[in-house]
Protein backbone atom coordinates (compact mmCIF):
# COMPACT_ATOMS: atom_id res chain seq x y z
CA UNK A 1 0.00 0.00 0.00
CA UNK A 2 1.20 3.25 -0.62
CA UNK A 3 -0.59 6.12 1.34
CA UNK A 4 -2.51 9.15 0.19
CA UNK A 5 -0.83 12.27 0.70
CA UNK A 6 -2.63 14.49 3.13
CA UNK A 7 -1.67 18.03 1.48
CA UNK A 8 -2.00 20.65 3.62
CA UNK A 9 -2.51 23.71 1.47
CA UNK A 10 -5.23 22.09 -0.83
CA UNK A 11 -7.42 22.02 2.55
CA UNK A 12 -5.96 26.02 3.58
CA UNK A 13 -7.15 26.92 0.24
CA UNK A 14 -11.05 25.27 0.76
CA UNK A 15 -10.71 27.24 4.01
CA UNK A 16 -9.49 30.28 3.11
CA UNK A 17 -12.01 30.33 0.22
CA UNK A 18 -15.15 29.94 2.76
CA UNK A 19 -13.42 32.76 5.25
CA UNK A 20 -13.63 35.18 2.21
CA UNK A 21 -17.25 34.61 2.17
CA UNK A 22 -17.63 34.87 5.76
CA UNK A 23 -15.46 38.15 5.61
CA UNK A 24 -17.94 39.89 2.65
CA UNK A 25 -20.87 39.46 5.01
CA UNK A 26 -19.30 40.60 7.96
CA UNK A 27 -17.85 43.80 6.46
CA UNK A 28 -21.46 44.02 4.95
CA UNK A 29 -22.69 44.49 8.59
CA UNK A 30 -20.17 46.81 9.15
CA UNK A 31 -17.58 44.66 11.07
CA UNK A 32 -13.83 44.37 9.67
CA UNK A 33 -11.92 41.15 10.87
CA UNK A 34 -9.02 43.16 12.82
CA UNK A 35 -5.91 41.09 14.12
CA UNK A 36 -3.79 42.96 16.34
CA UNK A 37 -0.36 41.26 16.97
CA UNK A 38 1.83 42.49 20.14
CA UNK A 39 5.57 42.26 19.56
CA UNK A 40 7.71 42.86 22.88
CA UNK A 41 11.15 44.42 21.53
CA UNK A 42 12.77 43.01 18.13
CA UNK A 43 13.16 39.25 17.49
CA UNK A 44 14.12 38.51 13.77
CA UNK A 45 12.77 35.14 14.06
CA UNK A 46 9.27 36.38 14.81
CA UNK A 47 9.39 39.08 12.49
CA UNK A 48 9.33 36.83 9.98
CA UNK A 49 5.86 34.87 11.16
CA UNK A 50 4.44 39.01 11.37
CA UNK A 51 5.35 39.14 7.80
CA UNK A 52 3.92 35.90 6.66
CA UNK A 53 0.73 36.53 9.33
CA UNK A 54 0.00 40.23 7.78
CA UNK A 55 0.45 38.59 4.07
CA UNK A 56 -2.00 35.60 4.94
CA UNK A 57 -4.78 38.17 6.60
CA UNK A 58 -4.27 40.90 4.08
CA UNK A 59 -5.07 38.53 1.07
CA UNK A 60 -8.25 37.47 2.49
CA UNK A 61 -9.43 40.89 3.96
CA UNK A 62 -8.57 40.69 7.45
CA UNK A 63 -6.72 44.03 8.45
CA UNK A 64 -3.39 43.02 10.53
CA UNK A 65 -1.69 45.46 12.79
CA UNK A 66 1.15 45.02 14.64
CA UNK A 67 1.49 46.63 17.80
CA UNK A 68 5.25 47.02 19.22
CA UNK A 69 6.10 47.44 22.71
CA UNK A 70 9.50 48.15 23.66
CA UNK A 71 11.88 45.72 25.42
CA UNK A 72 11.77 47.34 28.62
CA UNK A 73 7.75 47.04 29.15
CA UNK A 74 7.24 45.79 32.73
CA UNK A 75 4.58 42.65 32.91
CA UNK A 76 1.79 45.13 34.60
CA UNK A 77 2.34 47.41 31.58
CA UNK A 78 1.63 44.83 29.08
CA UNK A 79 -1.32 43.91 31.63
CA UNK A 80 -2.47 47.22 31.02
CA UNK A 81 -1.81 47.29 27.33
CA UNK A 82 -4.09 44.15 26.77
CA UNK A 83 -6.82 45.60 28.51
CA UNK A 84 -6.68 48.59 26.00
CA UNK A 85 -7.08 45.77 23.10
CA UNK A 86 -9.95 44.32 24.59
CA UNK A 87 -11.66 47.09 24.99
CA UNK A 88 -11.02 48.72 21.67
CA UNK A 89 -13.96 47.48 19.45
CA UNK A 90 -11.54 48.43 16.14
CA UNK A 91 -9.51 45.12 17.24
CA UNK A 92 -11.34 41.67 17.22
CA UNK A 93 -8.24 39.23 18.03
CA UNK A 94 -5.00 39.41 19.54
CA UNK A 95 -1.90 37.44 19.40
CA UNK A 96 0.85 37.50 21.53
CA UNK A 97 4.32 37.34 19.72
CA UNK A 98 6.40 35.09 21.36
CA UNK A 99 9.04 34.64 23.17
CA UNK A 100 8.23 37.57 25.42
CA UNK A 101 11.13 38.87 27.82
CA UNK A 102 11.94 36.87 31.08
CA UNK A 103 10.16 39.49 33.56
CA UNK A 104 7.00 38.67 31.54
CA UNK A 105 5.30 36.05 32.80
CA UNK A 106 3.72 34.93 28.69
CA UNK A 107 0.52 32.84 31.00
CA UNK A 108 -0.31 35.63 32.57
CA UNK A 109 -0.65 38.00 29.53
CA UNK A 110 -2.41 35.01 27.39
CA UNK A 111 -5.54 34.62 29.93
CA UNK A 112 -5.92 38.61 29.92
CA UNK A 113 -6.73 38.54 26.52
CA UNK A 114 -10.83 38.43 26.30
CA UNK A 115 -11.89 35.00 25.65
CA UNK A 116 -13.90 36.61 22.74
CA UNK A 117 -10.29 37.96 20.81
CA UNK A 118 -8.48 34.89 22.27
CA UNK A 119 -6.98 33.75 18.16
CA UNK A 120 -4.68 31.36 19.88
CA UNK A 121 -7.72 29.58 22.05
CA UNK A 122 -5.30 29.37 24.94
CA UNK A 123 -7.50 31.13 27.10
CA UNK A 124 -8.83 28.37 29.97
CA UNK A 125 -12.67 29.45 28.89
CA UNK A 126 -12.08 28.17 25.49
CA UNK A 127 -9.91 25.57 26.58
CA UNK A 128 -12.99 24.58 28.46
CA UNK A 129 -15.56 24.73 25.98
CA UNK A 130 -13.68 21.95 24.31
CA UNK A 131 -14.97 19.98 27.41
CA UNK A 132 -17.97 20.24 26.23
CA UNK A 133 -17.64 19.49 22.76
CA UNK A 134 -17.75 23.47 21.52
CA UNK A 135 -14.88 24.29 19.49
CA UNK A 136 -15.41 27.85 19.63
CA UNK A 137 -11.91 29.54 19.34
CA UNK A 138 -10.20 26.39 19.45
CA UNK A 139 -5.75 25.91 19.54
CA UNK A 140 -4.78 26.40 15.90
CA UNK A 141 -2.33 23.52 15.93
CA UNK A 142 -5.02 21.11 17.06
CA UNK A 143 -7.33 22.03 15.09
CA UNK A 144 -5.47 22.01 12.07
CA UNK A 145 -4.48 18.51 12.85
CA UNK A 146 -8.03 17.20 13.17
CA UNK A 147 -9.19 19.16 10.34
CA UNK A 148 -6.93 17.35 8.12
CA UNK A 149 -7.52 14.04 9.80
CA UNK A 150 -11.54 14.31 8.89
CA UNK A 151 -10.19 15.50 5.18
CA UNK A 152 -9.58 11.76 4.78
CA UNK A 153 -12.90 11.57 5.10
CA UNK A 154 -12.39 7.91 7.26
CA UNK A 155 -15.21 7.31 9.74
CA UNK A 156 -13.31 7.92 12.70
CA UNK A 157 -16.83 6.26 15.18
CA UNK A 158 -14.98 3.60 17.69
CA UNK A 159 -11.56 3.42 15.81
CA UNK A 160 -8.30 3.11 18.12
CA UNK A 161 -7.06 6.53 17.53
CA UNK A 162 -3.12 7.57 19.53
CA UNK A 163 -1.92 10.60 20.32
CA UNK A 164 1.60 10.91 21.02
CA UNK A 165 2.54 14.16 23.22
CA UNK A 166 0.09 15.39 25.80
CA UNK A 167 1.47 19.60 25.59
CA UNK A 168 -1.65 22.08 26.19
CA UNK A 169 -1.13 23.32 22.57
CA UNK A 170 -1.44 20.32 21.29
CA UNK A 171 -1.58 16.60 22.33
CA UNK A 172 -4.58 17.32 25.18
CA UNK A 173 -6.86 19.64 22.88
CA UNK A 174 -6.42 17.11 20.11
CA UNK A 175 -7.70 14.20 22.60
CA UNK A 176 -11.15 16.73 23.46
CA UNK A 177 -11.69 17.27 20.17
CA UNK A 178 -11.43 14.04 19.09
CA UNK A 179 -13.98 13.03 21.74
CA UNK A 180 -16.46 16.23 20.86
CA UNK A 181 -18.72 13.65 19.91
CA UNK A 182 -20.87 11.84 22.42
CA UNK A 183 -21.98 9.10 19.88
CA UNK A 184 -19.55 9.31 17.30
CA UNK A 185 -16.48 9.59 18.92
CA UNK A 186 -12.93 7.22 18.27
CA UNK A 187 -11.29 5.80 20.97
CA UNK A 188 -8.26 8.11 21.68
CA UNK A 189 -5.24 7.33 23.60
CA UNK A 190 -2.86 9.59 25.10
CA UNK A 191 0.76 8.65 25.22
CA UNK A 192 3.37 11.04 26.62
CA UNK A 193 7.28 11.33 27.73
CA UNK A 194 6.55 8.77 30.88
CA UNK A 195 4.60 6.30 28.27
CA UNK A 196 6.51 2.72 29.01
CA UNK A 197 5.66 1.32 26.02
CA UNK A 198 5.15 3.53 23.10
CA UNK A 199 4.87 0.49 19.96
CA UNK A 200 2.44 -1.32 22.24
CA UNK A 201 -0.06 1.90 21.73
CA UNK A 202 0.95 2.95 18.13
CA UNK A 203 1.04 -1.09 16.67
CA UNK A 204 -2.72 -1.05 17.88
CA UNK A 205 -3.55 2.48 16.50
CA UNK A 206 -5.66 2.83 13.31
CA UNK A 207 -4.86 7.04 13.41
CA UNK A 208 -1.81 8.21 14.96
CA UNK A 209 -1.34 11.80 15.46
CA UNK A 210 2.19 12.68 16.91
CA UNK A 211 3.13 15.84 18.30
CA UNK A 212 6.64 15.29 20.19
CA UNK A 213 9.40 17.17 18.35
CA UNK A 214 11.39 14.48 18.12
CA UNK A 215 12.92 13.24 14.51
CA UNK A 216 11.93 9.63 13.62
CA UNK A 217 10.17 8.75 16.84
CA UNK A 218 8.03 7.05 14.98
CA UNK A 219 9.13 4.19 12.90
CA UNK A 220 7.20 1.72 10.36
CA UNK A 221 7.59 -1.40 12.76
CA UNK A 222 5.71 0.33 15.15
CA UNK A 223 2.39 1.05 12.90
CA UNK A 224 -0.08 -1.18 11.24
CA UNK A 225 -1.14 -1.52 7.57
CA UNK A 226 -3.24 0.83 6.80
CA UNK A 227 -2.51 3.60 9.57
CA UNK A 228 -3.83 6.97 9.19
CA UNK A 229 -0.66 8.72 10.41
CA UNK A 230 -0.98 13.18 11.22
CA UNK A 231 2.60 14.57 11.54
CA UNK A 232 2.70 17.63 13.66
CA UNK A 233 6.16 17.68 14.98
CA UNK A 234 8.78 19.86 13.15
CA UNK A 235 12.38 18.89 13.04
CA UNK A 236 15.55 20.63 11.67
CA UNK A 237 18.08 18.05 10.94
CA UNK A 238 21.32 17.84 9.08
CA UNK A 239 20.76 16.27 5.03
CA UNK A 240 22.87 13.05 4.57
CA UNK A 241 24.58 11.22 1.96
CA UNK A 242 24.03 7.74 0.82
CA UNK A 243 26.76 7.07 3.53
CA UNK A 244 25.32 8.76 6.27
CA UNK A 245 27.89 11.64 6.28
CA UNK A 246 26.70 14.97 6.80
CA UNK A 247 26.10 17.16 3.58
CA UNK A 248 27.53 20.86 3.55
CA UNK A 249 25.78 23.90 1.87
CA UNK A 250 27.26 26.55 -0.39
CA UNK A 251 28.57 28.46 2.63
CA UNK A 252 30.02 24.97 3.93
CA UNK A 253 27.63 24.99 6.85
CA UNK A 254 25.95 21.88 7.51
CA UNK A 255 22.88 21.50 5.03
CA UNK A 256 19.83 20.91 7.08
CA UNK A 257 15.97 20.13 6.41
CA UNK A 258 12.33 19.93 7.89
CA UNK A 259 11.33 16.94 8.50
CA UNK A 260 8.28 15.53 11.20
CA UNK A 261 8.44 13.19 13.71
CA UNK A 262 8.08 9.94 11.80
CA UNK A 263 9.82 7.99 9.24
CA UNK A 264 7.96 9.29 6.11
CA UNK A 265 9.51 7.74 3.43
CA UNK A 266 8.82 3.81 5.23
CA UNK A 267 6.02 4.40 7.15
CA UNK A 268 3.78 6.37 3.52
CA UNK A 269 4.44 2.33 2.21
CA UNK A 270 2.57 1.01 4.77
CA UNK A 271 0.07 3.83 5.63
CA UNK A 272 -3.44 4.70 3.88
CA UNK A 273 -3.34 8.44 4.48
CA UNK A 274 -0.11 10.57 6.12
CA UNK A 275 0.23 14.10 6.19
CA UNK A 276 3.74 15.44 4.49
CA UNK A 277 5.94 17.22 6.55
CA UNK A 278 6.70 20.30 5.78
CA UNK A 279 3.30 20.81 3.73
CA UNK A 280 0.79 18.90 5.91
CA UNK A 281 -0.23 20.47 9.42
CA UNK A 282 1.72 23.45 9.35
CA UNK A 283 -0.18 25.57 6.20
CA UNK A 284 -3.31 24.68 8.02
CA UNK A 285 -2.44 25.61 11.30
CA UNK A 286 -1.77 29.31 9.82
CA UNK A 287 -5.61 29.15 8.24
CA UNK A 288 -6.69 28.20 11.60
CA UNK A 289 -4.92 31.77 12.82
CA UNK A 290 -7.19 33.20 10.12
CA UNK A 291 -10.62 31.09 10.83
CA UNK A 292 -10.28 31.80 14.37
CA UNK A 293 -9.93 36.05 13.74
CA UNK A 294 -12.91 35.82 11.61
CA UNK A 295 -14.92 33.75 14.27
CA UNK A 296 -13.43 36.27 16.96
CA UNK A 297 -15.45 38.94 14.54
CA UNK A 298 -18.47 36.96 14.15
CA UNK A 299 -18.62 36.81 18.12
CA UNK A 300 -17.91 40.46 18.12
CA UNK A 301 -21.21 41.14 15.44
CA UNK A 302 -23.65 38.81 17.38
CA UNK A 303 -22.63 40.55 20.61
CA UNK A 304 -24.15 43.73 19.33
CA UNK A 305 -27.30 42.54 17.54
CA UNK A 306 -28.04 41.52 20.82
P1 LIG B 1 6.03 20.20 23.85
O1 LIG B 1 7.51 20.15 24.04
O2 LIG B 1 5.23 21.16 24.64
O3 LIG B 1 5.43 18.74 24.11
C1 LIG B 1 6.09 17.60 23.66
C2 LIG B 1 5.28 16.40 24.05
O4 LIG B 1 5.96 15.24 23.61
C3 LIG B 1 5.08 16.25 25.56
O5 LIG B 1 3.73 15.95 25.80
C4 LIG B 1 5.97 15.07 25.95
O6 LIG B 1 5.44 14.30 27.02
C5 LIG B 1 5.97 14.27 24.65
N1 LIG B 1 7.16 13.43 24.49
C6 LIG B 1 8.46 13.81 24.57
N2 LIG B 1 9.27 12.76 24.31
C7 LIG B 1 8.47 11.71 24.05
C8 LIG B 1 8.70 10.35 23.74
N3 LIG B 1 9.94 9.86 23.62
N4 LIG B 1 7.64 9.55 23.55
C9 LIG B 1 6.37 10.01 23.66
N5 LIG B 1 6.08 11.29 23.96
C10 LIG B 1 7.13 12.13 24.17
O7 LIG B 1 5.82 20.42 22.28
P2 LIG B 1 4.57 21.01 21.46
O8 LIG B 1 4.56 22.48 21.61
O9 LIG B 1 3.35 20.22 21.75
O10 LIG B 1 5.07 20.68 19.98
C11 LIG B 1 5.30 19.35 19.58
C12 LIG B 1 5.85 19.35 18.17
O11 LIG B 1 4.89 19.92 17.30
C13 LIG B 1 7.14 20.16 18.00
O12 LIG B 1 7.96 19.53 17.06
C14 LIG B 1 6.63 21.47 17.44
O13 LIG B 1 7.61 22.14 16.65
C15 LIG B 1 5.48 20.98 16.58
N6 LIG B 1 4.48 22.00 16.30
C16 LIG B 1 4.05 22.10 15.03
C17 LIG B 1 3.12 23.04 14.70
C18 LIG B 1 2.62 23.12 13.28
O14 LIG B 1 1.97 24.07 12.89
N7 LIG B 1 2.88 22.11 12.44
C19 LIG B 1 2.62 23.92 15.66
C20 LIG B 1 3.03 23.75 17.00
C21 LIG B 1 3.96 22.79 17.31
Amino acid sequence: MVATLLEGQQLASKIKEGLKKDIDALKSKGFVPHLAAVQVGENAASRVYINQQKKSCEEIGIEYELKELPASTTENEMLDFIDKLNQDDAVTGVILMMPLPKNIDARRVQVRISPDKDVEGMHPANMGKLVYGEMGLAPCTARAAVELLKSSGVELKGKEVVVVGHSEIVGKPIMLMLLASQMESPTPVVCHIATKDLCFHTKRADVILVAVGKHGLIKADMVKDGVIVIDIGINRVPVTDQSGKGVLNEKGKPKMKTTGDVDFEAIKEKASFITPVPGGVGPVTTTMLLYNTVESAKLMADKSAK
